[in-house]
């Protein structure tokens, strides 16, 4: 029986995990923060932001929200970052990708102060996770890590092939899985679009973690019998609904479930475990900025 990883029920786990932490921090005077900034008029990223406000909520942490034209200049938000990191109050600051072609989005990642920076994207703490002294993990490759935990399966010594190379997902994702600790410790392999005969790379492998954002590219002949199969795709295909299309991932679903041991579904897999671990990120900050043991890794 191949077994469907349940994000939802991880993810709530993981929230519940994160109310004794809440409950420390509010004993010694922080409610955790976190300042959205949105710089955009995409209703795509304006949802993001506002899924991640109520998720915040939920648990406790107070959200920030601060909006910025998107035809203003890129010294607002250079501003405006550098007016979030001065604020004792803010212990993690997010802003919302993409931000409009003329503000430098290299620059607002190394403009937020490393300690602050809950999505784990600041060159400091890029290299700290390669180095092995990660401060925090990017949410999505974080989420998958304790999937993979919670579905009890073995990394150590094992082949895993990542599927995608961004910054945010696949690079990551392939360092954490090669560091000797917990949930680390495979054998890795990154293809990307460059790649060739990608189906003789991922039919060897015992966990595929599919991050390349092309529909239903990975099917179940692509697959080894038992794999775990993580898919990280999120992609919108036209079909008959009422909306005039539905979300697919990068994995066909229901071939691949025929093969894998494991599988997470599209959507409830990676999706909720990659907004949990954003609060995750923000609680730990917040005890990492007032220096109260919360007991977080
Ligand atoms: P990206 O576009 O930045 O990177 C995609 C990567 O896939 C690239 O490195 C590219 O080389 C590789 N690729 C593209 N076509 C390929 C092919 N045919 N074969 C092999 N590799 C190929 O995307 P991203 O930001 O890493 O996101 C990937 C997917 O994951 C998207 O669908 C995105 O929406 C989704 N996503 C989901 C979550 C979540 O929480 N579930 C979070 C982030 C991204």
């Amino acid at each position: 029986m191949t077994e469907i990883i349940d994000g939802n029920a991880v993810a709530q786990e993981v929230r519940d995990g994160l109310g004794d932490a809440i409950d420390t921090l509010a004993d010694a005077g922080t409610t955790p923060t976190l300042a959205t900034v949105l710089m955009s008029d995409d209703p795509a990223s304006e949802t993001y932001v506002s899924m991640k406000q109520d998720d915040c909520e939920e648990v406790g942490i107070e959200a920030r929200d601060v909006e910025i034209d998107p035809d203003a200049p890129a010294d607002e938000l250079f501003d405006t970052i550098d007016e979030l990191n001065a604020d004792p109050e803010v212990n993690g600051i997010l802003v919302q990708m993409p931000v409009p072609e003329h503000v430098d989005d290299r620059e607002v990642l190394r403009r937020i102060d490393p300690l602050k920076d809950v999505d784990g994207f600041h060159p400091e703490n890029v290299g700290r996770l390669v180095a092995g002294n990660a401060r925090y993990k990017p949410c999505t490759p974080h989420g998958i890590q304790k999937l993979l935990a919670d579905a009890s399966v073995e990394t150590e010594g094992a082949d895993a092939v990542v599927v995608g190379r961004s910054d945010i997902v696949g690079k990551p994702m392939a360092n954490l899985l090669l560091q000797k600790t917990e949930g680390g410790n495979a054998t890795v392999t990154v293809c990307h679009s460059r790649t060739e005969d990608l189906a003789a790379r991922t039919r060897r492998a015992d966990i595929v973690i599919a991050a390349a954002g092309v529909p239903e590219m990975i099917d179940g002949d692509m697959l080894a019998e038992g794999a775990t199969v993580i898919d990280v795709g999120i992609n919108r295909v036209d079909a008959d609904t009422d909306k005039g299309y539905e979300l697919v991932g990068d994995v066909a679903y229901e071939s691949a479930k025929e093969v894998a041991g494991a599988i997470t579904p599209v959507p409830g897999g990676v999706g909720p475990m990659t907004r949990a671990m954003l609060l995750w990120n923000t609680v730990k900050a917040a005890s990492l900025q007032t220096e109260t043991d919360v007991g977080l890794p």
